[in-house]
């Protein structure tokens, strides 16, 4: 918004403008090209609570913060009309490029990614199949996925009409196949916890010619993700834009087989008769991921892996220094792969709940968001701003000095 007082004192400075012409002559657009608009702080103008995010990229705490040259993109977004297939195949075209893949598509988050690829896969370029979604009569219907994998994100499946079909192991998953059968999904994630690895997965949907998804939406870092899935055999790969990437929040990326993406475009706008007609990614968000993923491939990744490092280091020694109270840190080896912190201490030594530890942070100032359960509070740094790791490591050792 335009300050009055502001504007007419930008124009006072303007002394030949203003001086030849006078005030009275200049449109408003004059006056705004020539006077300061002044900053707003909309968080503080609607009361909405800003804090350090020491916690990770949550889509609560609104995921991750996009850089000077991401947000310049998406303005740059803003200046002109495009047709918007045109863009998003341009720029599908240059993510592909880039990620060494046969094809790509930026989408509305991994969960978009995640629909609209199983609707690809469901309907093929059938244009009637796309409209009657999510009635799947006379679609192949059924998405096969290990029982360890079937968090709440399923949900992005199940948005088709599609049905989830769980299974224990690899002789289980080789039962369940049947002409119904239109998608083998994997959740990176919890690669761990299932009975089938990546690659023995990929070779299942193979042997039986169906498509393999890997949900892959937190797992960058570590950077060869983005380059490893696709290479490895998976059809379709998706990542979010706002977590590792620090892309648009709402925004990220579907990658894989061509014929299967150009399939997952149909139920996408601008066509309007389809379930993904909702899910719209605006010309802005296109550029903002597209940038936002060449820098993150520029980056120096092994710098940036030592900095998270030394910032985990010291808050964990800050916290050491209380009595009672003692660390870890850990690398989770799928999904949020960043160094991490865990905070303990014996309740009857250091008397403060850990919930109660976590209230105190998000109620300090600056307000601080960290995550943890019972047992313990955690803590990780990629998300913060340079210097603010300083002011986690104080608070935390105040925290538990006072408790
Ligand atoms: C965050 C996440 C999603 C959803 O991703 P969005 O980009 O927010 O749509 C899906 N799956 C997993 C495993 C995730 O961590």
């Amino acid at each position: 918004m335009l300050s009055r007082r502001k504007a007419l004192k930008a124009l006072s400075t303007l002394p030949v403008i203003g001086g030849m012409l006078g005030p009275s002559v200049l449109s408003a657009k004059t006056v705004e090209a020539v006077a300061i608009p002044e900053a707003r702080n909309f968080f503080k103008e609607l009361g909405v609570r800003t804090f350090i995010n020491a916690a990770g990229t949550y889509t609560s705490m609104t995921g991750s913060l996009m850089s000077k040259p991401v947000t310049d993109a998406i303005n740059f977004g803003t200046t002109e009309y495009v047709n918007l297939d045109e863009l998003n195949d341009k720029v599908g075209e240059r993510i592909a490029q880039l990620l060494k893949c046969e094809y790509a598509t930026v989408s509305s988050g991994a969960f978009g990614a995640m629909t609209i690829g199983l609707a690809g896969v469901m309907c093929g370029a059938d244009e009637e199949k796309v409209k009657q979604l999510p009635d799947t009569s006379g679609v192949r219907n059924e998405v096969i996925l290990q029982e360890a994998h079937n968090i709440g994100y399923t949900h992005a499946l199940t948005n088709t009409g599609a049905k989830l079909i769980r299974v224990a192991n690899a002789k289980e998953l080789e039962k369940a196949i049947n002409k119904n059968t239109a998608l083998l999904w994997f959740l990176n994630a919890n690669t761990d916890q299932g009975a089938i690895t990546r690659e023995e997965f990929v070779a299942l949907g193979k042997k039986h010619n169906v498509p393999t998804f890997i949900d892959a939406a937190a797992d960058v870092p570590p950077v060869d993700n983005l380059f490893k899935f696709t290479k490895m055999g998976f059809d379709l790969v998706a990542f979010s834009g706002g977590k590792g990437l620090r892309g648009p929040q709402s925004a990220g990326l579907l990658l894989g087989r061509k014929d299967l993406i150009k399939a997952a475009r149909m139920h996408t706008p601008p066509r309007g008769t389809t379930i993904a007609r909702g899910m719209k990614v605006n010309k802005e968000e296109v550029l903002g991921m597209l940038v936002a993923l060449e820098l993150y491939l520029a980056r120096d990744h092994e710098k940036e892996w030592e900095l998270w490092e030394n910032q985990i280091q010291m808050i964990s020694d800050s916290a050491k220094s209380i009595k009672g109270v003692e660390t870890e840190i850990h690398v989770p080896p799928h999904a949020n792969h960043v160094p991490s912190l865990k905070i303990r201490w014996d309740e009857n030594v250091v008397k403060i709940t850990k919930d109660a530890m976590r209230e105190q942070l998000r109620d300090g100032h600056p307000s601080i968001e960290t995550v943890g359960n019972n047992d313990e509070v955690g803590i990780t740094t990629w998300m913060m701003e340079p210097g603010q790791e300083r002011i986690v490591a104080k608070r935390v050792k105040e925290v538990l000095e006072n408790a």
